[in-house]
């Protein structure tokens, strides 16, 4: 089960507040959008819901499991980061399989496990390559498989295509909603970019300094968007 939930959260570094009493839900199943601009708080509230980041105050449940003092290991989530965070002397079977081995898995069937993700991922031919061998596409669809073969109930995409140019921006982007028809697994991806938040999401959270503007479809947000902030972000005119 892998809806998530919030409830109340709120978060400060030092005597700075940063995320303020956000509560949300997301459905099973959902790609959940967190759209606003630098410094609105969408990093952390990634990092709170994989557990890197613990809340000041508030509550966060993955399916029915109450996650709030859980260290991320035992929240059942995999992120994907900007950066891909690939490990630079391990080959791409290493890489995708490096979870699975740390949890014990045996060899055989971390083997079996890597080659079918890296099937689904176009990835087959490269298993053997080190990180420094692949293009920009290449690694994020490796940290992609990464987070893939753990099986997790929820996804956390942090601006996974901010580092890749403009033309593999848009192939990477149709690959993880292809992903998402495939695997239907719960996903809260944040990003900056509204063409990017349009055409992931099922659900759209605008944040702006740390509290929630508006949430909805991409339609209606686009449609009848709450305030100003909101049209001008989302590009529609006023
Ligand atoms: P976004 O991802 O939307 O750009 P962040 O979540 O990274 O925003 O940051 C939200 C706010 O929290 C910013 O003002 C940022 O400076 C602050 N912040 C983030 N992480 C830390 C930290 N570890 N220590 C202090 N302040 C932080
Ligand atoms: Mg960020």
């Amino acid at each position: 089960m892998g809806s998530v939930s919030l409830k109340n959260v709120s978060k400060s570094f030092g005597s700075v507040k940063v995320i303020h009493d956000v509560s949300l839900e997301i459905d099973e199943g959902e790609f959940c959008v967190l759209i606003g601009p630098s410094g609105s708080g969408k990093s952390t509230l990634l990092r709170i819901i994989a557990g890197l980041e613990d809340v000041s105050s508030g509550n966060i449940s993955i399916g029915k499991r109450h996650v709030t003092d859980l260290p991320p290991k035992q929240r059942d989530i995999a992120m994907v980061f900007q950066t891909y965070a690939l490990y630079p002397q391990m080959t791409v079977r290493e890489n995708m399989g490096f979870a699975l081995k740390l949890a014990g898995l045996p060899k055989a069937q971390i083997n079996t496990k890597v080659t079918e993700v890296a099937r689904m991922l176009e990835l087959d031919q490269l298993l053997e390559r080190l990180p420094k061998e692949l293009s920009g596409g290449q690694r994020q669809r490796v940290s992609m498989g990464r987070a893939i073969v753990r099986n997790p109930s929820v996804f956390l995409f942090d601006e996974p295509l901010s580092n890749l140019d403009a033309k593999l921006r848009v192939q990477v982007r149709g690959e993880i909603a292809d992903l998402h028809r495939r695997l239907q697994t719960t996903s809260v991806y944040v990003t900056h970019d509204q063409v990017e938040a349009m055409t992931l999401g099922q659900k759209i959270v605008v944040l702006k300094d740390g509290r929630v503007e508006q949430v909805g479809k991409p339609l209606e947000l686009y449609d009848d968007p709450v305030n100003t902030f909101v049209a001008s972000f989302l590009g529609t005119p006023t």
